[in-house]
């Protein structure tokens, strides 16, 4: 008899967009000629800019080339990436990394849900709530976040809320916890914590034996100087954090697909006979071998993205974004709403107005301005009374949104 991971069937369905979806195909049909705004999902519109095109355009002939034909890759990811990211990305900030310490993969989302198999089942794990649902529903499914309890939260999930009252800076857990997922530039908020702030986190961390898995999805929206773009620019995260990034918001890969883990070689972790691991060691195998490599293609695609003109490239794109996000924010503000976030991130959090809760105000939006956004209650308990817009949507549908709420 074939049984099953019991864990699947705790969770619910997925509910948030599947019910967005449904509310907005409900009104649409009744109201056809609706010029509905869509500034609820968290995918990118613009396309792949011009020097990551090229590269993909000169790889897929070489794959047409016996010569210079790939087979498999390393499962690691290609040198002439890695090398890449870490000389762009991280020696710029001080941040020093080997080549094995980092993981080329399909995108962030697969390791942030991944990286779990390589940790403990007895892990007290620690959210921020609200929060990217992946780091919930996979410790659910690991069996690691007990049961559902009536307000939509998990026995075993220790959540750290993240409130207008605190500034969106959780506070530290008062129980003893193990793994601490943190997000910043944080989604859905698109808040962020300054230096010091994280740095608090990493002391937390490294006097608990605890470890950090820092989401660094939307670092490459970062204006502001103080707002550190790895958490590896705070003294002592080499010891006790793993970092995630993403190609998909910073150069438009959503549908392209690559991402990469950073795990230095001095991230430990103790097994079951109290001796000290490396993590480093652990993912290696895991994705050696459960995961074949990210596309040749793909990966000299990502490359593109640090040529000087893709880096221009680049750029544009994110400038384009957090225009729309500043437009957001002053036209929600206008219209007088309390806004958060979008300085550094692509989201705007905006506080609904009158105590509504989530869900009202996004059907008052529907219906009233034909706007869509995203319930903060379908990131967690405390994202009610808050929506979501992203501002990762055409310039002018965003224009046009502000002057429907003003
Ligand atoms: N992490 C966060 C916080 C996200 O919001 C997203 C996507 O929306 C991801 C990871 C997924 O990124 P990727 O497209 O690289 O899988």
């Amino acid at each position: 008899m074939v049984t099953i991971n019991d864990n699947f069937q705790k969770l619910p369905g997925s509910y948030l967009f599947s019910e967005i979806a449904k509310r907005v195909a409900a009104y649409k049909e009744s109201n056809p000629s609706a010029q509905i705004i869509r500034m609820g999902i968290g995918d990118v519109t613009l396309p792949l800019c011009d020097a990551v095109i090229k590269a993909m355009h000169k790889a897929v002939d070489e794959m047409a080339n016996q010569s210079t034909f790939r087979g498999y890759g390393p499962e690691q990811g290609y040198k002439f990436l890695i090398d890449t990211i870490i000389k762009n990305d991280f020696e710029p900030r001080g941040v020093s990394l080997e080549s094995d310490e980092v993981f080329i993969s399909d995108g962030a989302k697969s390791d942030t849900g991944n990286i779990g198999d390589i940790l403990g089942l007895g892990n007290i794990v620690a959210v921020t709530d609200p929060v990217y649902p992946v780091y919930v529903d996979t410790n659910v499914m690991a069996g690691r976040a007990g049961d559902l309890l009536a307000d939509g939260r998990w026995s075993k999930i220790v959540y750290l809320p993240c409130t207008a009252e605190n500034g969106f800076v959780p506070e530290l857990p008062k129980e003893k916890v193990d793994v601490i997922y943190l997000c910043f530039p944080n989604n859905p908020t698109g808040t962020t914590l300054t230096k010091s702030q994280l740095a608090e986190w990493v002391k937390y961390a490294l006097a608990n034996d605890a470890l950090i898995l820092f989401d660094a999805a939307y670092e490459a929206f970062i204006q502001e100087a103080d707002v550190p773009h790895s958490i590896y620019e705070i003294e002592g995260a080499k010891k006790c954090a793993i970092e995630f990034r993403s190609f998909s918001k910073t150069a438009g890969f959503t549908g392209t697909r690559c991402g990469l883990s950073i795990i230095p070689k001095s991230v430990l972790a103790t097994n079951e006979k109290g001796e000290k691991v490396q993590l480093n060691k652990l993912w290696n195998r895991r994705q050696c071998t459960k995961f074949n490599g990210t596309a040749y293609v793909i990966q000299r695609a990502a490359e593109a993205v640090y040529s000087e003109e893709g880096k221009r490239q680049v750029k544009d794109m994110i400038d384009y974004y957090i225009t729309n996000a500043k437009i957001i924010r002053n036209g929600l503000e206008a219209a007088g709403y309390t806004v958060f976030g979008g300085k550094n991130s692509p989201y705007v959090w905006a506080k609904t107005p009158d105590g509504m809760d989530s869900w009202s105000f996004f059907d008052y939006l529907l219906k009233e301005k034909n706007i869509v956004a995203t319930p903060g209650v379908g990131f967690g308990v405390s994202g009610e009374g808050y929506i979501r817009f992203s501002a990762l949507g055409d310039k002018d549908a965003t224009i046009e949104a502000m002057k429907r709420l003003g």
